[in-house]
C-alpha cells in the first residue's frame, strides 16, 4: 500500500500537433480518477519510421504553448533527449528507479492506441511497471482483435479508481472519457488543403502553426510530390 503517495500519470505522443483530442480526455480522465498533474513526452520517432512533420523543438514548443494556462500538465522532454527510440517501457522502468517502488505511476493512452499494444515492445512487462489508464477514442472497436492481448486486457482491468492510487502498477482502468474526434493526421491535411482548423487545438498552438507555417498548403503538395 502507498496511500502517501500521490498517483503520477504520464501521457506519451508525437504530438504532431497536440490538439483538443489529446487534451479533454486527458483532463476528463484526471477528473474521474483524481490525478493531480499529468506529465506529458513527446515521443522520439526513430528514423525508420515516417518522421513527424514538425521538429522536435516545435512539437515542444507547440506542447508548451498548450499548457502554458494549465497546471494540470507538465512536459518531460527526455525521450526527446536520448538518441535511441522512445520505447515506453524503457521511459518507465527509468521512471521506476528515480522514484522508487512503492510510487503508483499510470501511462495514459487512447482506445486506438490498447488495439496495437501487443505490438509494442515488451509489451508485457508494461503492468509490472504502470497502470494503463485509457481513454474512449470514436471510431475504434472495445474488442482486441488480438486473443493474447485480449485475455491480458480481462485479467487485469479493474474498475476501481482508488486501487490505482493504492497499488504502485498492475491495473487497466478504462475511463469513461469524452468522446472527440480529433487527429492530428486530420489537422495536417486539413492544413495541406488551407483550411482552418482552429476548432481543433488551442489558439496559440494554432497561431504558432501559422507563424512557423507548419503544414502548409506547399508542404502539402511537396508531401502529395514525394
Ligand atoms: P496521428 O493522427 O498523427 O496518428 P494522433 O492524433 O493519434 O496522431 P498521437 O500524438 O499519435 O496523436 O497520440 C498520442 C496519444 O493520444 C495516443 O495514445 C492516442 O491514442 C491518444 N489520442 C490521440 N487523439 C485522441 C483522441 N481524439 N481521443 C482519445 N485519445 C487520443
Amino acid at each position: 500500500m502507498s496511500e502517501h503517495l500521490s498517483l503520477h500519470a504520464l501521457f506519451g505522443g508525437t504530438f504532431d500537433p497536440i490538439h483538443f483530442g489529446h487534451l479533454h480526455p486527458v483532463a476528463a480522465l484526471a477528473h474521474q480518477v483524481g490525478l493531480q498533474q499529468v506529465t506529458l513526452l513527446p515521443n522520439n520517432v526513430p528514423p525508420h519510421r515516417p518522421q513527424p512533420e514538425a521538429s522536435a523543438a516545435q512539437r515542444v514548443e507547440m506542447v508548451k504553448l498548450a499548457i502554458a494556462d494549465q497546471p494540470l500538465f507538465r512536459l518531460d522532454q527526455r525521450e526527446l533527449q536520448r538518441a535511441t527510440p522512445s520505447w515506453t517501457v524503457e521511459t518507465l522502468a527509468e521512471l521506476r528507479q528515480e522514484r522508487g517502488e512503492q510510487q503508483p505511476l499510470a501511462f495514459i493512452i487512447g482506445q486506438d492506441s490498447l488495439l496495437t499494444l501487443h505490438k509494442w515492445h515488451r509489451w508485457q512487462d508494461l503492468l509490472s511497471l504502470c497502470h494503463l489508464l485509457v481513454c474512449k477514442r470514436p471510431g475504434y472497436p472495445a474488442t482486441m482483435e488480438s486473443a493474447e492481448l485480449q485475455q491480458w486486457l480481462d485479467s487485469h482491468l479493474t474498475t476501481d479508481a482508488r486501487a490505482l492510487h493504492q497499488q504502485p502498477a498492475g491495473w487497466i482502468f478504462m475511463a469513461d472519457t469524452p468522446l472527440v474526434s480529433i487527429s492530428a493526421t486530420e489537422i495536417r491535411q486539413r492544413r495541406h488543403d488551407g483550411e482552418s482548423c482552429d476548432d481543433l487545438l488551442p489558439a496559440a498552438v494554432s497561431a504558432y502553426i501559422d507563424r512557423e507555417g507548419l503544414y502548409s498548403h506547399c508542404q502539402g503538395r511537396d508531401i502529395l510530390r514525394r
